[in-house]
């Protein structure tokens, strides 16, 4: 695997995908098709062979797998190779003779033998594990050392990355992105380690330029940091990543990094998912709420923009659900991902007009329907409350500094009405009368319901109410209705 100028990013959009293609057919005969038990047999019945996967439109060909194919059974998803069928190839054979045969079974075991593991963070569905080999963790830097280069980040900045440690990948990578790019990064560990005294020592010590970290994780700190004086004047970039960062949140940060002396600070959201086993990068933009896209690696995977109803592929640039192939993967391997992730810009192809890179890109918004509570208030209203919406509603209130929803029974009767609580740090002088009425007129504009009460916390309370550095996620809605009743809103995978 040479990384270094690909030849691709000179290719258009039609050479690309033929380019793609090619290297799915040799990854799926050589291989997915030899070493994957699920796939042999799942290409066997439907007649299908990798030669006859002649363009981009007959990946359509090939069956989605989903999450719930992996909680059945996520071991038939591992690559497992079989030593008859390696050594029997020619490759082998002269491979042995030129290096000799340790160094061949050396390089089968980087190639194969599973080093390390990572699992998706569902609270309500069980942790799907999904394996890396030597060979995965070296794509995992590589596209961590992009993710670098297509923030904006030079060698000589410090980093400072924030993310739980933890079995995730959004930890790994910005490690694994760290070692490869050569750059001073420390970990914390996030809140969970260090618990939010260290990681503000942590910024004391080391100034950083790039901080790395999960949104509200990001946010907490630097407000702390804030509220003790401090000044960050050093900060050039804030990397987001493992939840959503809606462009509230990015303003936000953006203001607070102001304030703090720091100047003009890029907020650049990452999207990846535990199957990719990689993230990608926004690029620095003028026009940050639409954002530049996330630039993607279409040499070790394909990603395709479907209808969520009917699974086909959709034309660039239309919205739609992301379904990822990988062309590298050993490990655990999916084919055709259904990743339940909205793209509100669909997938574009060409040059990036902000950095000129020529790479397709996810455009536009993303949210998981995995992670959309839309849970009915049945006995409150008989309506659905869209959670995403109301998460915009308050990520764009400049008077509310940090909130929280809490959905419970009246009484904590399971036969009683269903109660919305709106848990509340202000960030101005405003009276708490002046912000009860603008919430409540906001929340009925948007959802045509009142939250039952809005009340007002100091920083420390209502850290402890979104269990910051106690929990992996801090819990920005939380559902303390009796489990039996409803289902329990999910956590997207980081
Ligand atoms: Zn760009």
């Amino acid at each position: 695997m040479k990384h270094s100028q690909p030849h691709w990013l000179s290719l258009d959009k039609k050479g690309l995908q033929a380019w793609q293609m090619l290297k799915l057919r040799r990854y799926l005969a050589e291989s997915v098709l030899p070493f994957s038990a699920h796939y042999r047999a799942l290409f066997g019945e439907r007649g299908l062979r990798p030669g006859l996967l002649t363009d981009y439109t007959c990946l359509e060909r090939i069956p989605f797998s989903a999450k719930a194919d992996l909680l059945k059974g996520a071991r038939d998803f591992v690559l497992t190779p079989d030593e008859r069928v390696l050594k029997r190839r020619p490759s082998t054979i002269l491979a042995a003779l030129m290096r000799g045969r340790e160094a061949v079974k050396e390089a089968f075991e980087r190639e194969f033998r599973p080093v390390m593991m990572t699992s998706t963070t569902g609270r309500s569905a069980e942790p799907a594990p999904f394996i890396y080999t030597a060979r995965d963790i070296r794509t995992l830097a590589e596209a961590g050392a992009r993710v670098m280069r297509i923030c904006g980040a030079t060698r000589e900045m410090r980093m400072l990355n924030m993310f739980p440690f933890a079995p995730h990948l959004a930890f790994w990578q910005t490690h694994y992105a760290g070692m490869e790019f050569g750059v001073f990064m420390v970990s914390s560990g996030g809140g969970k380690g260090l618990g939010t005294e260290g990681n503000l020592r942590l910024m004391r010590k080391i100034e950083p330029e790039v901080l790395i970290g999960m949104p509200t994780f990001v946010y907490h700190v630097l407000r702390s940091a804030a509220d003790d004086g401090a000044r960050c004047p050093k900060l050039r970039k804030i990397v987001l990543g493992g939840e959503k960062a809606p462009p509230g949140m990015r303003r936000r940060l953006r203001a607070l990094a102001r304030e703090m002396g720091a100047g003009e600070v890029d907020v650049l959201p990452t999207y990846g998912f535990t199957e990719a086993k990689m993230a990608w990068a926004q690029c620095p933009c003028e026009n940050p709420p639409e954002g530049s896209g996330y630039h993607l690696n279409p040499d070790f995977g394909i990603i395709e923009v479907v209808d969520p109803a009917t699974g086909a592929q959709l034309p660039e640039g239309e919205p739609g659900e992301v379904v990822w192939t990988p062309l590298e993967a050993r490990g655990s391997v999916v084919l055709r991902y259904r990743t339940g992730d909205i793209v509100s810009g669909g997938i574009v192809y060409g040059k990036c007009p902000h950095c000129g890179r020529n790479m397709p890109r996810l455009r536009g918004e993303i949210s998981r329907t995995a992670e959309i509570r839309e849970m009915r208030l049945e006995k409150l209203k008989g309506t659905l409350v869209d959670f995403n919406r109301l998460e915009h509603v308050l990520d764009d209130c400049e008077e509310v500094d940090t909130w929280q929803l809490e959905i419970r029974k009246t009484h904590d009767d399971p036969l009683e009405l269903d109660e919305l609580i709106l848990h509340v740090r202000k960030a101005n002088g405003l009276s708490d009368e002046a912000v009860r009425n603008m919430l409540t007129e906001r929340f009925v504009a948007e959802t045509e319901m009142n939250p039952n009460s809005i009340l007002f916390h100091s920083d420390a309370e209502l850290r402890r109410l979104q269990g910051v550095g106690a929990m992996l996620k801090e819990q920005r809605v939380v559902d303390h209705r009796p489990k039996s009743i409803e289902a329990k809103p999910q956590m997207a995978d980081v």
